[in-house]
């Protein structure tokens, strides 16, 4: 889909040094757009030095503002002139020691923030939230119980807590919170992105999010005796990004939109890097059975609690991505391209040793 991007108003992009936020802010850098960026420490130069290469060479141009989830009204600057506000910012971390403080108040609290200040600058017109498919299902056993085990925009996820699958707690807190503000008002509307699990190579290929977390555990030998069956959606951080745009810029776009290219799941995404790296790194080359999975997992790894493992480990995920495609215009890519592009950038940064 061709999209009329308007270049005559800057738009916010909140959590810019994040991993999805890079190839959206590419994108809108790209197309002409000026891209109020809103990060935690703007002095980083460290961590921003991704972000400024691409402007230098893009039409759009770049600002960056010092804004953090949990400060009210520490966004009215970068939000000030702007026509769209992407929410991206919200901690995506498994391993926390406190969820309410760590994950559910700058989920919540921080889309609040960032809403409320919408509500208070009159030139946003739309609010492009980056909520999760974690908002729409806890377990991969809530899919089983979805209308045909197919998971779709209508549904909720129900089951996550503080106590279990926190993450997907406080993302479908946020998102709640996020239709309740926009229900209040009409001067903007908002439009939900709902990504399955994010794959691809990041314009800061060191960016905290969990999905590098993942992918490295394929090549570092954690997996070397198998890899669970543990199911996933998967979708490309670049396919992510036009479906970031395609929300902002459709004037039709409307509600919760699953952007998740590819039903799949652990085992089956190792597989794709076999033909290429299988002789130099320790993929796993088979299943973990489930039993394995549930005596060893929960030792190395705080976030696989037996629970987790019974409810999603064999259990296939599967999600309608019908309105991504139809309404966005959302082409996903093989799953094979994310993965390989996503390996070799870690493997040229530095995530593993040959082995
Ligand atoms: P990421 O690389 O860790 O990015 C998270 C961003 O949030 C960072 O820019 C971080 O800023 C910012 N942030 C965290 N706490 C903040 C605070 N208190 N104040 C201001 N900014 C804060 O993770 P990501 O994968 O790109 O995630 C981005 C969004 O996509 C999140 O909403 C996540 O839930 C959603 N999502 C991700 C996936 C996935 O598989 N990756 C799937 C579905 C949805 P700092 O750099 O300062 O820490």
């Amino acid at each position: 889909m061709n999209l009329s991007i308007d270049t005559t108003s800057p738009v916010l992009v909140t959590g810019a040094t994040g991993y999805v936020a890079g190839q959206l802010i590419k994108g809108l850098l790209e197309a002409g757009v000026t891209v109020h960026a809103a990060v935690r420490d703007p002095s980083n130069t460290e961590k921003l030095k991704y972000l400024n290469e691409i402007a230098t060479t893009s039409s759009g141009d770049i600002k960056y503002f010092s804004s953090d989830l949990l400060k009210e009204g520490s966004y009215a600057e970068a939000m000030e002139g702007c026509s769209i506000v992407f929410h991206t910012a919200s901690p995506f971390t498994i391993d926390v020691k406190n969820p309410q403080k760590e994950l559910v108040d700058p989920a919540k609290l921080g889309t609040r923030n960032v809403l409320e200040e919408a509500n208070r600058v009159s030139t946003v017109r739309r609010v492009v939230l980056t909520s999760s498919c974690a908002a729409i299902y806890g377990d991969n056993a809530d899919c089983q119980k979805a209308p045909g085990g197919v998971l779709t925009e209508d549904l909720w996820n129900t089951t996550s807590s503080l106590e279990h699958a926190a993450y997907s707690y406080s993302k479908t807190e946020a998102e709640k919170e996020a239709w309740n503000i926009a229900n209040k008002q009409n001067r903007w509307d908002l439009v939900v992105i709902n990504p399955s699990l994010v794959l691809g190579p990041g314009v800061n290929p060191y960016a905290t999010s969990e999905s590098f977390s993942l992918v490295k555990q394929f090549g570092d030998g954690s997996m070397k005796s198998g890899a669970p069956r543990f199911g996933f959606g998967c979708v490309d951080v670049r396919d992510l990004a036009y479906a970031h745009m395609a929300a902002a810029y459709v004037p039709e776009a409307k509600g919760r939109h699953i952007i998740s290219g590819h039903n799949s799941d652990m085992f089956e995404m190792a597989q794709t890097l076999i033909p290429k790296y299988g002789n130099d790194y320790p993929l796993p080359r088979s299943p973990m059975p489930k039993w394995l999975v549930w005596l060893v997992a929960p030792l190395v790894n705080k976030a696989m609690t037996r629970k987790a493992i019974s409810l999603n480990v064999n259990v296939p995920w599967k999600a309608d991505n019908t309105k991504s495609k139809r309404e966005l215009g959302v082409n996903y890519r093989p799953l094979a391209d994310s993965l390989n592009d996503m390996f070799q950038q870690m493997i040229e940064h530095g995530y593993f040793k040959k082995g």
